[in-house]
């Protein structure tokens, strides 16, 4: 993997990573007239719950839903710039011009520990991943070869952001489809550095450190052991990868993957495990692909989950897909029970699901 640093015109920092070893011309300039923009985040502390809401009020003017002739994830050709200096590329990784976290903000927003009213800058950073230059490409179209460079790039990513002073989680992860809220129809993901954990992941780590108090060994690999002993709920397995529906799914179908050994985050995966991934996660896109017949392409969110830096014991790498449609032309919102009490109800078994999932295998 070959990976160039270049920045844009407004001093956003634009990553080109290629397959290719050997030389690449990647000194093409931004050429738009882009003026720096000023990250006024703040993080708030929920003084009851203790979660920590994230409020970015500057993001109102961005991107919305833009003509494809406009989009600014394909290349700059034909006398249009894009987001993308470069007349081709592979995966890129840029900084988001309208970030809910940016470094900057610790100039703009002063902390304060008042009780009750804790509150600090939204210190941290808000990066694009475009996976193709093919504006109509969506993440299950790519080759084997780069999705591993995809999987490369989150990685170093991931050892990176962890680095900057007051990150405490990498987050990757990708939106799919108009029906989850994306805006830009060009395949893309993204990655945010939280200056906090996240609060699904506080529950997750407290979780982990009960199980570990009260057995003496670690949640996700007994968990995973339990899984594979009554394979009810696996949809598929491979030498270092495992996915299954969990016993208590939130969504009508959900998988998660976990690598067969336990590792904190992408940066601990060896080789073998790498190698291996491409082939078994763009199977369970595609399969998620299969699973309303004739409906337009599913939409789904895929989650990286990661151990922050502060709590790398017990928490293990695993990513968490899941689709919000629960059967064609019909969709799960969260309403009252779910938006209102954070109590899902699901329609679907996660048997049930879980057997689907295995029927529509290429
Ligand atoms: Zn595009």
């Amino acid at each position: 993997m070959q990976k160039t640093t270049t920045k844009l015109a407004d001093g956003r920092e634009l990553i080109y990573f290629d397959a290719a070893e050997g030389p690449t011309d990647r000194s093409s300039i931004d050429l738009r007239p882009l003026e720096a923009t000023t990250a006024l985040s703040e993080v708030r502390r929920d003084p009851v719950t203790g979660d920590h809401v994230t409020v970015a009020a500057h993001r109102q003017g961005r991107t919305y839903h833009p003509p494809a002739d406009e989009c600014p994830l394909c290349p700059s050709r034909d006398g249009r710039s894009s987001e993308i200096p470069a007349s081709d590329y592979e995966v890129v990784v840029f900084e988001n011009r309208f970030p809910s976290l940016a470094l900057g903000a610790a100039a703009e927003v002063e902390p304060d520990a008042t009780p009750l009213r804790e509150l600090a800058a939204g210190v941290g950073r808000c990066e694009v991943v475009c996976f193709t230059a093919e504006h109509q490409a969506s993440f299950a179209d790519l080759s084997e070869g780069r999705a591993r460079l995809v999987l490369d790039a989150w990685t170093d990513r991931t050892a990176e952001l962890s680095a900057l002073p007051g990150v405490e989680q990498v987050y990757c992860f990708e939106n799919r489809g108009a029906e989850i809220g994306v805006t830009l129809a060009h395949s893309h993901g993204q990655i945010y550095a939280f200056p906090f954990v996240t609060p699904r992941t506080v529950k997750m780590t407290a979780r982990a450190e009960e199980h570990r108090a009260a057995t003496g060994r670690n949640l996700s690999e007994d968990l995973l052991a339990a899984e594979l002993a009554d394979p009810v709920r696996v949809v598929l397995r491979g030498e270092h990868w495992t996915a299954f529906v969990p016993f208590a799914a939130r969504w009508p179908y959900e998988v998660h993957l976990y690598p067969n050994r336990r590792v904190a985050d992408l940066t601990g995966l060896t080789e073998p495990e790498r190698a291996e991934f491409p082939g078994i996660y763009l199977e369970l896109l595609r399969r998620f692909d299969r699973l309303f017949d004739g409906a337009a392409p599913t939409p789904y969110i895929a989650a990286w989950h990661q151990a922050p830096a502060r709590h790398r014991t017990e928490l293990a790498l695993h990513l968490e897909l899941f689709t919000i449609r629960r059967t064609v032309g019909k969709l799960k919102f969260l309403a009252g029970v779910e938006s209102g009490m954070d109590a899902f109800i699901n329609d679907v078994s996660p048997e049930s699901a879980a057997r689907r999932l295995r029927e529509v295998a290429t």
